[in-house]
């Protein structure tokens, strides 16, 4: 018994009784497929960063982790796919976690700009004070400024900051962060300046 490539309907002989396509037909709509959904998967990824810095979340850094994750992990889902394709091995639980995963970095986006862009409240002011900075050169250059928590089980939060706040503020400099709730509940950084 093998599936349809294609539509993944159960089919004993060449032709799909389903979608009606001969094997060799399917592996190529499959493929097909399989390169433009994976090229916006790989788009989505690739804007992630920069859209995720509109309304920076406070969480940025596990965010960023979690998509880093989830780009390797789809990578490597795909190539397991194909392999295992191209041995004739069944594929069909693999494509469907591959496929369900592929449009994450969109939503994901996509409720981080709601989160902030619908977010009418007034934001609310902490003092915290400066403990630490790094920047991380390359690609995804970062600046983030650490400083004391305002939330309870917290020693520090990493905040974003533009390159012209991260040269001016040093450690011991006390700062206020405007922060918001978020429309989905992700608190996220509306401003950072000095009081
Ligand atoms: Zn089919």
């Amino acid at each position: 018994m093998t599936r349809c490539l294609d539509c993944g309907a159960e089919r004993e002989t060449d032709q799909c009784p389903t979608c009606g396509l001969t094997s060799a037909a399917a592996e190529v709509m499959l493929r097909r497929r399989l390169v433009r959904r994976t090229a916006l998967f790989l788009v989505g990824a690739i804007i992630f960063v920069p859209a995720s810095q509109v309304f920076p979340p406070l969480e940025e850094d596990g965010i960023l982790i979690f998509v880093g994750v989830l780009f390797f992990l789809v990578l490597g889902l795909g190539l397991w796919m194909v392999n295992r394709a191209n041995h004739g091995r069944e594929i069909e639980v693999i494509k469907r976690v591959y496929f369900g995963l592929l449009p994450v970095p969109w939503i994901l986006a996509a409720l981080l700009f709601i989160n902030g862009k619908f977010d009418a409240a007034p934001p609310r002011p902490e003092t915290v004070s400066v403990v630490g900075k790094f920047s991380m050169p390359g690609f995804l250059r970062t600046e983030r400024l650490v400083v004391t928590s305002w939330r309870q089980g917290r020693a520090v939060e990493r905040l974003q900051v533009s390159r012209d706040d991260y040269g001016r503020f040093r450690p011991g400099d006390s700062v206020i962060v405007e922060v918001q709730s978020g429309v989905v509940g992700i608190p996220w950084v509306y401003a950072v300046y000095r009081p």
